[in-house]
């Protein structure tokens, strides 16, 4: 069996399974947040009942991270639906945007959109949260309420994302019917070289196998590269498995994943225990590409879509407005880290907007000091619009204030990970996907820029 096939066969109490079965699967997690939570709530006590209890109150982890920082008065709402489900059905893990367990949210928009305004529980954006605060378990199943959620495979557990329905259906039962999905294998060798990073590889992949080349698939990534590979690499890769359509991502386990795994659930208090799955040598594979990771250049998906591949060196043509750096896949601290390496002592040529995807990471970079100067400084001092409120914001556009939002039709190079029209605002805008390197490179020459210009 694949990677895949072991965890599902596991968790559906099976000695095997093969794709195409059908199985009841016990999850061990799910995940909601402000946009889909309410919906999920209303399915469940509509099809439970108005005094249903969710299966495990520890097993359901609520993080508030999308349309978070916005007047507008409906999504602040949302927050405040989640906030009184939480109190309802005493769940544990609740990543709230304010302390007050009475209070309602409100996003005051007289202090701007740089400034901090969370309280000292919140988390920011929920793929990234929940490794941080160690809700990511080798050999588990975890559902989430949000396409992104296949990001946790980077930690070798099934992850996918699911809709209102079914997330209210496992929030009643704490099980879900899957259909085993075939396994797509992606194989690396070799080493990345200086300019290259991971978002490079798996938009390489999706280019190679088109926006829907994965459909309803497990994409499996394994080989001799992994190990060069850090959890945050593995995390960008893992994360756009659905940009390829597929089911879920999925990474060996290592000892970079158990290091990782161990660190976070005992410094957050969650539970330590956890069985990986290895590969076994009967895996069948529906597709197979071998990878030379020394041989990938800086790679970008054209506008409309994450398949479009292109070298990057061969878009100089392209002209920018604007860059932004942010989200799940973006805006971990590492991809800030490459992003100021370009830019320290430079200026931005065109509007550059920086969202860090946690409040750690924002802590990160605040403390992190290169010479006199932290990363944080660095990026403002080339001209970046760094805001400390960490969150979804103009990944997916949001409510017409949103920091960084593409309110008219411009071209946006970003190191998000989607860019279907509209997608990060206006919908006559074009979004060109690229790692965050790339991104700093093309921001400093205000056009579609290889990061190997900058190096030396
Ligand atoms: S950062 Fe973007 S892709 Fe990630 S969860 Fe938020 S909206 Fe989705």
């Amino acid at each position: 069996m694949t990677l895949t096939e072991k965890i599902l066969a596991r968790a559906a109490g099976r000695a095997r399974v093969q794709a195409g079965d059908s199985v009841w699967v016990s999850a061990d997690l799910l995940m909601t947040h402000d946009v889909c939570g309410p919906g999920t709530i209303g399915v469940f006590h509509r099809e439970f009942g108005k005094n249903a209890r969710v299966w495990d109150r520890n097993k359901v982890v609520v993080i508030p991270d999308h349309y978070i920082f916005t007047a507008d008065s409906l999504s602040n709402r949302n927050v405040d639906i989640l906030r009184d489900f939480v109190k309802e059905q005493e769940i544990t893990y609740f990543y709230d945007v304010i302390d007050e367990p009475d209070g309602k949210w409100v996003f005051d928009s007289s202090k701007g959109m740089l400034k901090r305004q969370y309280g000292s529980n919140y988390a920011g954006v929920c793929h990234t949260a929940l490794p941080q605060k160690g809700h990511t378990r080798p050999g588990e199943i975890l559902f989430g309420t949000d396409s992104h959620t296949c990001m946790a495979g980077a930690f070798n557990e099934f992850a996918t994302g699911i809709g209102n329905t079914d997330a209210g259906f496992v929030m009643g039962t704490g099980k879900l019917l899957l259909k085993v999905p075939e396994t797509m294998h992606f194989r690396f060798e070799g080493r990345l070289q200086p300019g290259v990073m991971a978002k490079d590889i798996i938009l390489h992949c999706i280019g190679e196998i088109g926006f829907d080349g994965a459909t309803y698939r497990a994409m499996q990534f394994d080989g001799p590269g992994v190990a060069t590979l850090s959890m945050d690499d593995r995390m960008t890769i893992a994360n756009m498995a659905i940009e390829a359509g597929g089911k879920n991502g999925i990474f060996e386990f290592d000892s970079k994943t158990e290091e990782y795994v161990n660190h976070r659930t005992r410094l957050n208090g969650t539970s330590t225990a956890y069985q990986p799955v290895a590969r076994d040598e009967d895996e069948r594979f529906s597709y197979e590409l071998v990878l030379d990771l020394e041989k990938l250049e800086p790679t970008v998906a054209c506008h409309p879509d994450p398949g479009r591949r292109m070298k990057a060196r061969e878009l100089g043509h392209i002209q920018l407005d604007r860059a932004y750096i942010g989200s799940c896949t973006g805006g971990k601290t590492s991809d800030f880290v490459e992003f100021a390496r370009l830019l320290r002592g430079r200026r931005v040529a065109i509007d550059t907007f920086g969202v860090p995807a946690t409040p750690e990471i924002v802590h990160d970079l605040q403390t992190a000091r290169w010479g006199e100067k932290t990363i944080w400084q660095i990026l403002l001092d080339a001209g970046v619009q760094m805001t400390e409120n960490a969150g979804c914001a103009a990944c997916l556009g949001g409510p017409v204030d949103t920091f960084g939002r593409m309110n008219t039709p411009l071209k946006c190079i970003s190191a998000t990970n989607r860019n279907f029209p509209g997608r990060m605002g206006h919908k006559e805008s074009q979004v060109f996907l690229a790692s965050p390197s790339t991104v700093a490179a093309s921001a400093l020459a205000g056009r579609i820029t290889d990061p190997r210009e900058y190096l030396s």
